[in-house]
């Protein structure tokens, strides 16, 4: 099957028909769906599917072995996202396996696709979920806790998708089965098209975070409630967004309020609370420290001045990342020897290949994104591209599994 068949099949399943974005959440009907094409697409090639404890899907190619190579990346989706974020690396992965098969490839070591579950964290907050549970970074009690928006929390959420929530967790077994992980994503940002190259290789990831801001105010009529009586917590929390631009540009880093919840969210009233997320990243772990102090320290100034309390809690937070390095020039060299030349850049996205590479040699290769838009609907690569990221994955996949 090639990959415009394969795309075709995922592309309807989770798409919101008013917007054109993706509303893929975990644990809902349509990241059922998904699960349910990805199984589905696994068992025609013969391929078995093993879900985890955590909800993520692994689909083997030939019997578990130790030293497995692993491909994939996640089918959940951000509110509104673009087609192409977490679907691409799972959708290039079949369509790598399908390409291999023609060309009568048979693995030596395990082969092993993945499809990683709430990497977006669109729904429970916490990014990487599945891969975190997976590799312990998160503790199992304080994510069965964790809730979404309407107030269900994880463990009923996994509960009612028909999983046991009673056993989320590290699993080193599957972990210590793997030899390499190799994520193939859509570029999120525009290097590539610059520089002329359909696919490029990730050196790193940026340490990034999120922090929650609770501005606790007191609600009152929108009418006859003086301006001076007010404790408004819509007042700091717009000069804290202000100051968060700011801040990120004197420290040369990236801060967005990307969430905000007004309660109770009346036209009419002022508001009683403003809940908002922060997501920081930058180059380096100082700089991140140094951009959310500041950003924080501010807040609460802007806050104390209105008569409102604030309290910050970080909510997740992901070290810098530097990819291995001898996986990543092997790959290099793979390419090149098929006349691929694929440039090596930094990226302020967060991965599955992230967290999963604090535990093994873990690579990433991009896809050209003419426009570099991405958690948008306007997210977009070329099918050539895509067919080009087809390619780059099964020379990868062939020399790190084929016979040596
Ligand atoms: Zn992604």
């Amino acid at each position: 099957m090639t990959f415009a068949d394969l795309w075709r099949e995922l592309e309807p399943l989770g798409r919101d028909p008013g917007t054109g974005g993706y509303r893929r959440y975990s644990w809902t009907p349509a990241d059922a769906q998904c699960r349910a094409w990805f199984t589905r697409e696994a068992e025609k090639r013969g391929l078995t599917v093993h879900p985890d404890a955590n909800g993520n899907l692994w689909a083997w190619w030939g019997e578990p072995r130790p030293g497995a190579v692993a491909t994939g990346s996640h089918l959940d989706s951000v509110p509104d996202g673009g087609g192409f974020d977490g679907a691409l690396g799972v959708v290039t992965a079949l369509a790598a396996v399908d390409l291999l098969r023609e060309k009568a490839f048979y693995p030596e070591r395990s082969v092993v696709l993945v499809a990683f579950t709430e990497e977006e964290g669109a729904r429970f907050g916490v990014p990487c979920l599945g891969s975190r549970l997976l590799t312990g970074v998160v503790d199992p009690q304080a994510a069965r806790d964790l809730t979404d928006d309407s107030g269900i929390t994880l463990a009923e959420a996994m509960a009612s998708a028909g999983l046991d929530p009673a056993l989320i967790g590290p699993d080193p077994a599957l972990l210590d089965g793997l030899g390499a992980f190799v994520e193939l994503h859509v570029e999120q940002g525009r290097a590539l098209a610059p520089m002329g190259s359909a696919v490029g290789i990730a050196e790193g990831i940026w340490p990034h975070g999120r922090w929650r801001f609770d501005f606790q105010g007191r609600a009152d009529h929108a009418g006859t409630a003086r301006l001076a009586d007010r404790q408004d917590p819509m007042l700091p929390y717009s000069s804290t967004v202000l100051a968060a631009r700011q801040a990120a540009a004197e420290h040369g880093a990236v801060a967005t309020f990307g969430k905000v919840i007004a309660e109770p969210n009346g036209t009419n009233a002022v508001p009683s609370a403003v809940r908002a997320w922060l997501d920081a990243r930058a180059p380096d772990e100082a700089t991140v420290e140094e951009t959310v102090t500041t950003i924080r320290s501010a807040s609460e100034r802007f806050s104390q001045e209105q008569g409102v309390t604030l309290s910050v809690r970080q909510e997740s937070y992901t070290p810098l990342v530097r990819f291995d390095k001898a996986l990543r020039d092997r790959i290099a060299e793979v390419l090149a020897a098929s006349g691929i030349d694929a440039p090596v850049l930094p990226t302020g996205a967060g991965h599955d290949a992230g967290v999963l590479a604090a535990r093994l040699p873990t690579a990433m290769l991009f896809v050209r994104n003419p426009t570099g838009v991405s958690h948008s609907p306007a997210e977009h690569a070329d099918l050539a591209d895509c067919e080009a990221g087809v390619q780059a994955l099964a020379l990868v996949i062939s020399d790190l599994a084929g016979p040596k």
